[in-house]
């Protein structure tokens, strides 16, 4: 048997700036993903499928870890369809048997599918000995959803469009974050959705996406003071409203002395940055002191995007 494991980091929005929504249904962003050091882990083999799976779909996935039961394991697993997709490409049988090990939360808005989805078409391609071109697994990762290219090259970008046009942001140094996990997930249609219903309601003027004055020059300058200033997440007011609870946990973070709070990308996941290690490793013991999340996890970023571990 011939195995390849892949390791794979969550994102976290330090800015998402959400245009109106366009006649497709999406909205134009802004969105300036950063990826965190919280990896999620495919295993991607050529081992048979077992007796009772053949029949099956053809590509056998299974998966572990944080919030496993709620992955879906049949064809609408992100990974699933990511080596599906690649297999076509390639034009190969999609023989595979996939190992999902999760830590990234689930419905977290911390790109977990998308995340399984980019590590997929590394260990695939590594398996299956495809080589292909960085673009053509860009390309791939773009058909798969807005956040899957930004999860194969990870560190700090802009993303435009739907999120899937990527332009790098230098970054110095590292920044240390505390994501405080939620009970159950938000999805990232209905929060959508209750924006757009927030704007309509409230006659908002939404202008054109753009990144903040001052947010690319906080990241070159590895200035947290700064950068924590200059979160901004136009999903938050929706996920707010669609789960109350929300509220307390980020006045909690900003009163034990996080640098900036805000809801990862559509939520309920909670980011807050801290000013060092230690800060962060503090201000997680007072988050889950205060019951004000189900866990809270630190990490760092930003972080290398997919890539096949030794
Ligand atoms: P988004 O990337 O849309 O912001 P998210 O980060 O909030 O999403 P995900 O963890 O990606 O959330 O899960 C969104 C939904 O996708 C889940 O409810 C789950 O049913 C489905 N899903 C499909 N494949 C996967 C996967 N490999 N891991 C996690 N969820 C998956």
């Amino acid at each position: 048997m011939t195995s390849v494991t892949v390791r794979v980091p969550a994102k976290v929005n330090l800015q998402l700036s959400v245009g109106p929504r366009r006649d497709d249904g999406y909205h134009d962003l802004v969105n300036v993903f950063h990826a965190v050091s919280l990896f999620d882990e495919v295993t991607a083999s050529d081992e048979p499928a077992p007796r009772e799976a053949s029949g099956g779909p053809p590509v056998a996935v299974t998966v572990e870890g944080e919030s496993s039961g709620q992955v879906p394991l049949d064809g609408s697993n992100l990974a699933v369809r990511a080596a599906l997709a690649l297999a076509v490409r390639a034009g190969r049988p999609p023989d595979v048997r996939l190992r999902i090990r999760k830590a990234i939360p689930v419905a977290g808005g911390m790109a977990g599918g998308s995340a399984d989805a980019a590590a997929t078409l590394v260990a695939c391609d590594a398996l299956w000995g495809l080589g292909a071109a960085q673009d053509d697994l860009m390309e791939l990762a773009a058909d798969l959803g807005s956040d899957v290219p930004f999860a194969l090259v990870g560190g700090t970008a802009v993303g435009t469009g739907r999120g899937e046009k990527l332009s790098p942001a230098p970054v110095a140094g590292r920044f240390h974050w505390v994501f405080a996990l939620a009970e159950g997930g938000l999805s990232t249609a209905d929060v959508y959705a209750e924006c757009d219903r927030l704007r309509e309601a409230t006659g908002e003027q939404v202008g054109w996406p753009r990144v903040a004055d001052g947010l690319m020059e906080a990241l070159a300058r590895g200035d947290a003071k700064a950068l924590g200033q200059m979160l901004d997440n136009d999903l938050q007011a929706a996920a707010l409203l669609l789960c109350r609870p929300l509220a307390r946990t980020l006045a909690a973070g900003r009163e034990h002395g996080a640098l900036g709070a805000l809801v990862s990308g559509s939520g309920p996941t909670c980011a807050f940055l801290a000013d060092s290690e230690d800060h962060a490793t503090s201000l997680a013991a007072s988050l889950e002191a205060a019951g004000v999340c189900r866990r809270a996890l630190t990490a760092h970023g930003p972080v290398q995007g997919a890539e096949v571990v030794p």
